[in-house]
């Protein structure tokens, strides 16, 4: 086996191994270091609930076998109301579709070690040039990449990612069958994708409904552990509880059993990025963190995360004289800022507003979003201040103004302050007085 490589790549999650799949079709001696064993694997990266959209599926090339189901909708639901998008949706089988990137990486020249486990940096005059793995093992290569998703052993060694205990939010999931989808009282969940705001089942975050096929569906929640959840919690309650709470009473899961063996569980971090690269380096995917705020879209933000650093790559290795340098290896996180994750400050504010918000505004978002149109819902989804202004109300303002002094959105006073303005200005109807 070669020790030396154009690429090494950490964790074969989405990101790691689409980097490695874009890396190989171009041609690059790329290795791929993932700590679970083959045979295993992923049993316990296995965690995501695997939502996502056709856009990724055509801008990845990813088959339809990976796809447990097609949906036609995306439903929010608050405590006592919902609201239904039509938009065309897939539910992954997550192991199926990592290993679809696996497999294609391969085909493509990609090397990949499984039961190798990424400890630490190589370093030689203050720059990385390989990891250790597996405590004794060395691997080199003219550029590292750390896709090892919130663990991120060597964007934390290199200080490029400052991961911060108060935004870790957590996630369990699991897969039920004798699910009614199509509850009265209820929106119809056939083919839909759900999205429920609901301090009762997830306190400071949401809860969710994905429709697998026939009377099955992956049932979860999420929620970051601050003091937003803390003040929304239940007594002593794990993450477990708060999943078993909802299924004890929602006349939905009343008759739902989990499909044995399945549990999907993980975590990443809602917070700005920080750095993204420095000499001969590159972090992508959760390690940075790349995952959308607002609803946890990680997959497709990830894998652009990792075609964005491949295309760095591209640019610092090609011609043959190569330029690894920190000044550009910036690129990616330019690509980063302009492609992957416009308007993060936005959609953090957004997401910190949302969960601040109390069970009630939850069932008022839902008339709010019956009532504008799609155009400004789309711009309000992307992070235009002002759409999102124009979901805001002016009994918001004492919450604003809690989230200004709130340690939650560091660096977005400023965002904040034009949201407030933006807010008192847009009260264009006296509808918007309740
Ligand atoms: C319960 C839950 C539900 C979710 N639902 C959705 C959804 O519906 N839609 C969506 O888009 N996103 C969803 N997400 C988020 C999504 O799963 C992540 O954003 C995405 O998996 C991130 O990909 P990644 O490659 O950056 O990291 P990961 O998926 O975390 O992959 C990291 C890989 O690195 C390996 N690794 C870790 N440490 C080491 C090490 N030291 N050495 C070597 N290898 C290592 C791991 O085994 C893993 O294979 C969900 C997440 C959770 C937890």
């Amino acid at each position: 086996m070669s020790e030396d490589y154009d690429v090494v790549i950490a964790g074969a999650g989405p990101a790691g191994a689409q980097c490695a799949r874009d890396l190989a079709s171009r041609g690059y001696d790329v290795v791929v270091l993932e700590t679970e064993p083959e045979e295993q694997f992923p049993r316990t990266s296995n965690k995501s609930t695997a939502g996502t959209f056709p856009s990724m599926m055509t801008a990845f090339g990813i088959p339809d076998d990976v796809v447990m189901n097609y949906t036609d909708s995306v439903v929010l639901e608050s405590p006592n109301d919902h609201f239904v998008q039509e938009q065309a949706g897939a539910v992954l089988e997550f192991a199926d579709f990592k290993w679809f990137l696996v497999d294609d990486g391969r085909e493509h020249g990609a090397e990949y070690r499984f039961d190798a486990r990424v400890t630490a940096p190589i370093m030689e005059n203050g720059e990385i040039v390989g990891v250790e793995y597996n405590g004794s093992e060395e691997v080199y290569g003219k550029i590292v990449v750390d896709a090892t998703g919130p663990s991120a052993p060597l964007a934390k060694a290199l200080g490029v990612s400052d991961l911060k205990r108060e935004n870790h939010a957590i996630g369990i999931e699991y897969e039920l069958e004798g699910v009614d989808v199509s509850h009265p009282g209820f929106a119809d969940l056939t083919d839909a994708m759900m999205l429920r705001l609901d301090h009762n089942l997830a306190p400071g975050g949401y809860s969710w409904i994905f429709h697998t096929g026939e009377d099955t569906a992956k049932v979860g929640l999420c929620y970051i552990q601050n003091d937003i959840h803390e003040r929304n919690a239940r007594e002593g309650f794990t993450i477990d509880d708060y999943l078993e709470f909802w299924m004890e009473t929602d006349p939905r899961l009343h008759g739902a059993e989990r499909i044995e063996g399945i549990q999907h569980r993980g975590s990443a971090h809602i917070q700005p990025p920080g750095s993204l690269s420095t000499d001969n380096f590159v972090a992508i995917g959760d390690t940075v963190p790349t995952i959308d705020p607002l609803w946890g879209e990680g997959i497709h933000k990830g894998m652009k995360s990792a075609r964005a650093a491949a295309s760095t790559v591209d640019a610092c290795l090609d011609n043959g004289v190569a330029d690894t340098s920190a000044e550009q290896m910036a690129l990616y996180d330019k690509l980063w800022h302009r492609d992957v994750a416009p308007r993060m400050d936005s959609r953090l504010l957004m997401t910190h507003l949302l969960y601040l918000a109390p069970n009630e505004r939850y069932d008022t978002l839902m008339a709010d979003l019956r009532r504008l149109d799609e155009n400004t819902l789309a711009k309000a989804n992307r992070g235009n201040k002002a759409a999102i202004a124009r979901l805001l109300h002016l009994g918001d303002l004492p919450l604003l103004a809690e989230l200004a002094q709130t340690r939650h959105a560091p660096g977005l006073g400023d965002v904040l302050k034009r949201g407030v303005d933006e807010t008192a200005n847009a009260v264009p109807t006296p509808s918007w007085f309740r």
